[in-house]
């Protein structure tokens, strides 16, 4: 049956869930806090804040994804792998969200579909580690698991969970957010005026007159509408931008989960869209549990290791009324590993008949590590997944509906390869990310172009 045609069920309460039943499964890749009257007072302060968003926009997300399900949007999500505090400030803001903004013209030109975009930040603190300790000659300590916390420096009181550390998470995200959106709302995002958000590479890059191409026609097309309508167009000048984290540290999501007037159930409202890593994707795992409770439009990552079963289940118990905007999968396989890994879950998808939202995260499957000691990703190999993912979609009969990236404004050098043609060596120069590497502006841009070549733009 066609998914559009299908009735929208009655959407209920789910059953016997509370914001803390989570506590009575099994919760991985959680920090061990020592002091636990410390960590009380934290989470006790934490669910009084005022929320970082509201329901409204929460509700209104999850239209907007409904309606990328339907092929009427294409979803930018990228940002950090991880945030860090240091990085709360002026410059790393406006220049996330200039190249934001910059790949979705490119995107919204090429694709001729508006682009909904998420953004990774305002909350992305916690990580995921695949070892609980690390060892660096003979000393054992606790690994960094994101400024939510403890800190990146190998020393015992750096790599201590510190519950204060919850509500220094929420004052950045609140400031992260409040800058966004003031800038958004300012007039920053105003198509009128590309040249805001140019960054130093737009003078030198290979790109640069493709993407100057692209701005001169758009400005053409806003003056020859505005002409015929008399006046400036309104929506034209402002976009709109949500947040989205890995929902990983369950006490810091509990205390941002909230009832609202007039509106029934639970929301998240630290975050528009909250994800399950997929580490922490098992059925009967905390995870799972609480994020079946909430009502924001949810995520989960789908690697190499998912089975068809557990991925239809996941949908069963997290959308048990198939309601539309809901569920987001995003898949992240490996560039030697999509071909083969993709298409069973394409196909046991579509046969369920439900409603998902697909989106490729080409970063996570691609991750390496250099002789040098770094860890790295190829752009050939990030291209390449994404490429072979909008293949495996065309051939059964699925869409991809949006790509998650891992990005900065800054001209950084993590990923290897791409326009400028990075090498090994570069890396040195400006490895910044305190956990995976991103691509720079210039790399993110030339994504941008790639997935509209791919997309038949
Ligand atoms: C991440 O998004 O930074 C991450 C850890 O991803 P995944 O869960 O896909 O490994
Ligand atoms: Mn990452």
């Amino acid at each position: 049956m066609n998914v559009s045609d299908r009735p929208v069920q009655p959407i209920r309460e789910p059953e016997n869930w509370a914001p803390d039943s989570w506590q009575a499964r099994e919760a991985i890749q959680q920090p061990h806090y020592e002091d636990q009257a410390a960590l009380g007072a934290a989470l006790g302060e934490l669910s009084e804040r005022p929320p970082l968003v509201t329901s409204w926009e929460v509700l209104t997300l999850k239209r907007l994804v409904a309606e990328a399900q339907e092929g009427r949007r294409f979803v930018l999500q990228g940002g950090d792998c991880a945030e860090s505090f240091a990085d709360c400030n002026n410059r790393v803001i406006t220049n996330r969200l200039k190249v934001l903004l910059q790949m979705s013209l490119v995107l919204v030109h090429g694709m001729r579909l508006p682009v909904l975009r998420v953004g990774r930040f305002a909350g992305q603190y916690a990580k995921p580690r695949s070892a609980d300790t690390e060892t660096r000659d003979d000393i054992t300590l606790p690994s960094y698991r994101g400024d939510i916390i403890n800190a990146p420096a190998f020393t015992p009181e750096a790599r201590r969970a510190d519950p204060h550390r919850l509500l220094r998470a929420h004052s950045h995200s609140a400031m992260t957010m409040n800058f966004t959106r003031a800038l958004i709302d300012g007039g920053f995002a105003d198509l009128h005026h590309p040249e805001y958000w140019d960054l130093a590479w737009v003078d030198h890059s290979p790109l640069a007159s493709e993407y100057r191409q692209m701005v001169d026609g758009i400005s053409d097309s806003l003056r020859f509408m505005e002409t015929l309508a008399g006046e400036a167009l309104e929506s034209f000048s402002r976009v709109d931008f949500f947040t989205s984290h890995e929902a990983l540290l369950l006490h810091y999501e509990q205390a941002q989960t909230r009832r609202v007037p007039r509106q029934w159930g639970w929301f998240n409202l630290g975050t528009h869209f909250p994800w399950i890593g997929m580490r922490t994707a098992a059925l009967d795992g905390a995870h799972v549990e609480y994020f079946r409770g909430i009502r924001n439009p949810v995520a989960i990552k789908v690697g190499p290791t998912m089975q068809r079963d557990h991925l239809l289940r996941l949908l069963d118990v997290l959308n048990p009324d198939d309601e539309p905007g809901r569920m987001t999968l995003i898949h992240r396989m490996g560039a030697d590993k999509v071909a083969d890994k993709l298409p069973p879950l394409l196909e046991a998808v579509r046969a369920s008949g439900r409603r998902v939202l697909w989106v490729c995260d080409p970063m996570h499957g691609n991750t390496e590590s250099t002789s040098n000691g770094y860890k790295t990703r190829r752009f050939a190999n990030v291209a390449g997944e994404l490429e072979q993912a909008f293949d495996a979609h065309a051939a059964a009969g699925t869409r991809l509906g949006g790509v998650h990236l891992e990005l900065t404004g800054e001209d950084v050098t993590e990923c290897i390869g791409g326009a400028r043609g990075l090498v090994e060596a570069d890396l040195s120069r400006a490895y910044k990310s305190t956990v995976d590497p991103r691509l720079n502006y210039e790399q993110s841009l030339e994504l941008a172009m790639l997935i509209v070549r791919k997309s038949g733009g």
